[in-house]
Parts: structure tokens; sequence; C-alpha cells
């Protein structure tokens, strides 16, 4: 189905797509090969392409037009997209699954702890207020602002199927396998693409927190958090992975290893 092909390792646009540059400078970037990132308001989805689509987590409503310009990009369209894999459902990482579903009658797989949220995707557990984050984190206002302007006051409910279960490969393109990890929310779970040493690691371990602004490898704040401990234990499982690229929920790509990105967001603790 693809028919742009980058170099790997090469820094030039092709066709509008960077490889290895700054990320924040497009918001379509191939970050591993056959890996696409859609970036929009500090938020991240991933296109994965093998002998389909398979699109990890699905944003905000208004990347839409974004992710119709990534698909544009491998001679695809929305109806090419096989299946949808949610690392956990939130609202910014079901933005796009009504239209999916609605639409193009694209399936969504969840974790069956998180099948509930994925239908009211705002009604989820946190330890700490978030009302007072902007004020003690001032530069989260501005992420904040524009994951509003992206839609993040518009999520739509979704039905989701299960069938994830943990370290069993999902019959999607891909073959991403589950990796149980909870803590930020009751079903979270990572996803490793086996053939490219790459995890998905959802908001289990991002590398911008949205909530507090802050930079490099850490767990989300309690703002959005359901257990902090949890979640920093659980890091272990992602650890095992041994993937040497993670593509977080919501800041850039860690290129170093899942292990070092860990020791550091173990090192930061609970925000
Ligand atoms: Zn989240
Ligand atoms: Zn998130």
């Amino acid at each position: 189905m693809p028919t742009v092909r980058s170099p790997h390792e090469s820094t030039v646009a092709v066709d509008g797509l960077q490889k290895g540059v700054d990320m924040t400078r497009n918001p379509i970037t191939e970050v591993a090969d056959d890996v696409y990132r859609i970036e929009r308001a500090a938020t991240n989805c991933y296109l994965v392409v093998d002998d389909g689509i398979t699109l990890v987590d699905a944003g905000l409503p208004r990347m839409w037009p974004l992710l119709v310009e990534a698909l544009g990009h491998i001679g695809a369209g929305p109806d090419d997209i096989d299946a949808v894999v949610l690392t956990h459902a939130h609202f910014d990482h079901v933005g796009l699954c009504d239209r999916l579903v609605h639409e193009h009658h694209t399936p969504i797989h969840v974790h069956d702890r998180d099948r509930m949220l994925a239908r009211h995707p705002y009604t989820y557990r946190h330890e700490r207020a978030r009302l007072t984050y902007p004020f003690r984190h001032p530069s989260s206002v501005g992420v904040l602002a524009r994951m509003v302007a992206a839609g993040a006051l518009g999520v739509k409910g979704v039905h989701a199927e299960g069938g994830v279960n943990p370290g069993q490969p999902l019959d999607v393109p891909g073959g991403l396998v589950p990796i149980w990890s909870p803590g930020h929310t009751a079903g979270h779970c990572g996803y490793l693409l086996p053939s490219a040493g790459v995890l998905f690691s959802g908001d289990a371990l991002v590398t911008l927190d949205p909530y507090t602004g802050g930079r490099g490898p850490r767990i989300v704040a309690g703002a959005a958090t359901a257990d902090s401990a949890m979640a920093l234990e659980r890091l272990g499982a992602l650890s095992a992975t041994g993937a040497g690229v993670v593509l977080p929920g919501h800041g850039d790509a860690w290129r170093a290893g899942i292990e070092s990105a860990v020791a550091e967001a173990r090192a930061v603790g609970q925000r």
C-alpha cells in the first residue's frame, strides 16, 4: 500500500515528511521505518504501515486534516485504516474515533478495563485536582489552550472492542503486542512493534507532560493519572521490552532506549 518511501536516517524532506530532524517543526513525521507521527497540541497519534494500516491512538478531533494528509502521503485514505488501537481511552486519545467509526467503520481496540472510559472519555479517575495545575505550572497553560483549540472539549465517546490481551500480538497490521502498563488508567497498555523495536508508550511514559509542561521522560501528573505509584512500578514492564525507540502519547520520540527513559521517569517520580 505505501507508495512513498524515504531512505532510512535521511534528513531530507520527502513529500513534506521529515526524517531525523526536529520533529516539532512538522506535524507529520516519519519517526521510524513505516511509522508516522501525527502531532498537534503536544498530542501524538501514529500510523503503522505494514500489510495494511493501524492507527495507534486517535488524538483530538481537529487532527482529522492532519490524519488525511498523512494518509495521503502514503497513497491511502481513511478507509484504508484497518484498525485503531488505543493505549488508553482518555479524551485526548480517542478524538478521531467517532468519525472513523461512523464514516469509515473502523474497528477500535482497547483493553477491557478502558472500554467504559472510551464511551465516556472525560469521566476518568485522577489523584489531584486539575484546576490548580495551570497556576502551579504556568508553562502548561499554552499546551492546554492548544489542546482546547484542537477540540479537546468536544470529544465524543465511542464503542470500542476488547480483544487486547497483554503479551498476545493483536491481529492488526504491524502485529502490535500489548504491554500491560496500568496506573495512568486502569486499562493502559503500551504497544510494541516487534519488527522495528519501537514501543508506543502512550501516557504510561511521556516526554512532555501537558499538565505541568515538564519535558523529558516521566509519568503524567496526578492531574490525569489514576494511580501514580502503580504507574511508576509498572514502568518495569515497558523496560522489559528492550525497545530502542519510544514513541509517547505526548512529546517527542525518545531514541536512547526504553531502559534509560524508565530510569529518568523514575528519577522524576510523581508530580
Ligand atoms: Zn492519558
Ligand atoms: Zn494523553
